[in-house]
């Protein structure tokens, strides 16, 4: 969760440019003011398990970002710590299971699908190429996220801000799909840490 936060400071300029192009220019600093709170909350006190950190990140998401992407990404973690249980440790294997659980989750909160332009379009390849490895390959699930977030460009909006511009959306890569992307980047990195 640092890592992603330590990306998403990083990244913050590019992720609010693609939105300007096809939102309303705030992904970034909403993503940013999400995980800098987390951060805090992270730095006063460690929860005792991993599915619990994942959890006290995505209620800080929900209650600090002001966009879509807060209770998107916020139903996200907290699905996958729920989804993890109060095991100390956790296996890549139930990781993967738990991201499924989670990504389920954003596709019924929002009423994505495959294929929509959003977030979802990084995050279901992702998981697929990570259950297809039994939870080994975290740097696979890394590569199609970063995959799926290119593969947005040519595709028009149809849920989220972005639809409403219809064909205009058509040739800018997706703000969410991009951050989906940073932070299945900074789970691989953490992987191999
Ligand atoms: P807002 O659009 O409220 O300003 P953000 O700019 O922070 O929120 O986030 C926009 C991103 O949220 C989009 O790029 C898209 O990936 C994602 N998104 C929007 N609506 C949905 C939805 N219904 N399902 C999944 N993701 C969505
Ligand atoms: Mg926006
Ligand atoms: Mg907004």
């Amino acid at each position: 969760m640092t890592a992603t936060a330590d990306a998403v400071a990083r990244e913050a300029d590019r992720l609010t440019e693609l939105d300007s192009a096809i939102g309303d220019a705030d992904h970034g600093e909403n993503m940013r003011r999400g995980f800098e709170a987390a951060r805090a909350e992270l730095g006063e006190e460690i929860p005792a398990t991993p599915g619990a950190v994942l959890m006290t990140v995505g209620r800080k998401l929900v209650s600090t970002v002001g966009g879509a992407s807060g209770p998107l990404y916020g139903t996200l973690l907290r699905r996958t710590g729920k989804a993890l249980g109060s095991g100390e440790r956790v296996s890549r294997e139930e990781l993967a299971g738990a991201l499924s659980a989670g990504v389920e989750a954003v596709a019924q909160l929002g009423g994505a699908a495959a294929g929509d332009k959003t977030m979802l379009d990084a995050l279901f390849p992702a998981v697929e190429a990570m259950t297809d490895s039994g939870g080994k390959d975290f740097e696979a699930a890394r590569a199609a996220a970063e995959r799926g977030a290119e593969e947005t460009v040519p595709l028009q909006a149809r849920k989220g801000r972005a639809s409403y511009l219809g064909e205009r959306s058509v040739g800018h890569q997706d703000p969410g799909a991009t951050s989906a992307a940073l932070l299945m980047a900074a789970l691989a990195a953490a992987d191999t840490a």
